[in-house]
């Protein structure tokens, strides 16, 4: 994205912000940052005042503006003058203490502060911006929604209004993006996710702690069952960990001073110990290597690992699927020796390859590094990351991989790749993962007997196939528009008897595929509903073979087979009917 595009959608928060204060002068001003496609800004306001303006005339006053042709012009504000200014704006007041505390850049020395003004409007900004309105094309944006946010995100201050909006160089690309975002909605894992009786939520379990129901949980044994074919087949081997585990165990790891406060705290009744429960399981794996003496020539020790994970995410932050407090992952950590990890990446690379061919998702790398500007955020010293970051870039070049790197995207122990994959919409997810860690073994003093009869500190891999299977469940279902394939779907067949008399002999037919062929089947529909009816919601819920049975197919022994996308393909032995789509299954198709 150039940086154009950027300062374009960040000045038209500024325009919003002007039509905004045009409609309610006293609008108490938050944050407005540019996000992926736009850009926001949280207002304190009455909802009234807003509704009564509405988001297409506030649009129409923008668009106005930016033909006023307004210039952005950047000055610089003592603190003083600064607080002065926004004396009536509490949230501008407490934005400006913040950066004096903070010594940002924006506060130069810790005595001014940036604006930028347009017109009449001056804002508190870092900026980018255009430098006149002519650069912004007045038909590529549109207000998209309003939402609640609160201010800073914490649910113990106000809620704010916020009203979001997308920008982009032409209005074709704004079109494109308009329709793209209509079919995600249709898609939408959380209607799906009701629609289809996948999973719920409930307030009294608590927000991000799903439930999934048999269908789903059907769906997501084949993930796992999946996954451990894939990983199985290079070596990893399953184990089961414990959900919570002594503070101890993450003072070690690192992860109590870096990441306490995202860890949900647990305590015991009867000793004074802090517990939490685990946001990952690389520190238990420690522990599982740690338990025997290990020597060279048991290297590599593969471990896998779908214990669920908890999480202190902001309930603000949650969303369906994609943002969980509770969740698992798929997730392997492998130790061995320096030696062999150009094998080891190798052979992961391999599996989520076959992985993505599978779910028809195209993919690409991220080299995730570490900012080398901010040493303080990581584990370990300059000499270890710079080593570590060459040898994955190698392994990517050696195999033809196309990558790009992100600096600042590393893992606090050290650099990752992860596998960035596109859905059916071309949206982007962020899924596997492949990990080095030269760091944490060394902290747990893991080591191994060497050849030579030395002690070693072997490496650690982290890595995930599908990342959270939890996650990925969402994803596909946006990405197959809940219309699963026949591997994964949660009923595989439905058996539509055509009238009460016809039962015995679906259930005989579904006995048969079930019980005999471990094909998910019912029987589907009400004894006295019509088979229309049926018929029609059997395919709202996107079944893939349905199977009608009356009397002729209860004398030949067949069965009347309707395939989801195509339709009728008439009757056929159950024999038959059973071959094909076993072999859908087998082939995971
Ligand atoms: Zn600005
Ligand atoms: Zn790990």
């Amino acid at each position: 994205m150039s940086d154009n595009i950027e300062k374009i959608r960040h000045s038209l928060s500024h325009l919003m912000t002007m039509a905004v204060l045009e409609v309610y002068p006293k609008a108490g001003l938050g944050v407005g940052p540019t996000i992926e496609n736009g850009f926001y800004q949280d207002y304190d306001l009455p909802a009234e005042a807003l509704a009564k303006a509405g988001l297409p005339k506030i649009e129409q006053r923008m668009k106005e503006l930016i033909k006023e042709d307004i210039k952005f012009e950047q000055h610089d504000m003592t603190f003083a003058k600064a607080l002065a200014f926004y004396k009536k704006d509490k949230y501008k007041t407490e934005l400006i203490k913040d950066l004096k505390k903070k010594g940002d850049l924006l506060a130069q020395a810790g005595k001014k502060v940036s604006f930028y003004k347009s017109g009449k409007f001056d804002n508190l900004c870092a900026g980018p911006h255009v430098k006149s309105t002519k650069e912004i094309n007045p038909n590529a944006f549109k207000l998209t929604k309003i939402a609640g946010a609160y201010w800073k995100g914490s649910e113990k201050n106000k809620m704010l209004t916020r009203i979001y909006g997308v920008a982009f160089g032409t209005e074709k690309e704004l079109q494109d993006y308009l329709k793209q975002q209509e079919e995600a909605e249709k898609r939408d894992h959380r209607k799906l996710g009701e629609k289809l009786d996948l999973f719920i939520f409930s307030d009294l379990v608590g927000p991000g702690l799903p439930m999934y129901t048999f269908k789903g949980v059907a769906i997501l044994d084949e993930l796992k069952k999946y996954v451990n074919e894939l990983q199985g087949a290079i070596g990893y081997q399953e184990v089961q960990t414990p959900n919570m585990n002594r503070a101890e165990l993450f003072k070690i790891s690192g992860h109590y001073e870096k990441y306490k406060d995202d860890m949900f705290f647990v305590r015991s009744h009867y000793t004074k110990e802090e517990y939490f429960l685990k946001p990952m399981n690389c520190p238990q794996h420690t522990q599982i290597y740690a338990a025997k003496p290990r020597s060279y020539k048991d290297l590599p020790i593969r471990i896998a690992d779908f214990a669920m994970l908890y999480r202190d995410e902001k309930t603000g932050e949650l969303s369906g699927l994609a943002r969980l407090r509770g969740f698992r992952q798929d997730d392997g950590h492998c130790f061995c020796r320096e030696d062999q990890i150009k094998n080891e990446f190798n052979s992961v690379l391999s599996i989520v390859e076959k992985a993505m061919k599978t779910f028809g998702m195209n993919y690409k790398i991220r080299l995730s590094l570490w900012d080398p500007k901010q040493p303080e955020k990581y584990l370990g010293d300059k000499k270890i990351w710079e080593k570590s970051q060459k040898l994955l870039e190698e392994i990517l070049i050696e195999n033809k991989i196309e990558y790009f790197k992100a600096v600042g995207e590393a893992a606090i122990y050290g650099p990752k790749m992860d596998l960035i994959c596109q859905d059916s919409l071309g949206r982007e997810w962020q899924l596997s993962t492949i990990q080095l860690d030269f760091i944490m073994p060394g902290r747990f003093g893991l080591v191994y007997a060497d050849s030579d009869g030395k002690e070693k500190t072997p490496v650690m891999i982290h890595r995930a196939i599908i990342g959270s299977p939890e996650r990925f469940f969402g994803i596909l279902i946006e990405h197959y528009a809940g219309a699963f394939p026949v591997w994964l779907a949660p009923v595989q067949t439905a058996v539509l008897p055509i009238s009460e008399k016809h039962f015995e002999y679906a259930k005989k037919v579904r006995n048969q595929l079930r019980d005999d062929n471990g094909i998910r089947a019912q029987i589907w529909g009400e004894e006295n509903e019509t088979l229309s009816k049926k018929i029609r919601e059997a395919e709202m819920q996107k079944i893939p073979y349905l199977l009608i049975v009356g009397d002729k197919e209860a004398i030949a022994g067949t069965v009347s087979c309707r395939e989801r996308g195509k339709g009728d393909l008439g009757a056929m032995p159950l024999k038959k009917f059973i071959e094909k789509i076993s072999e859908r299954i087998r082939k995971r198709q």
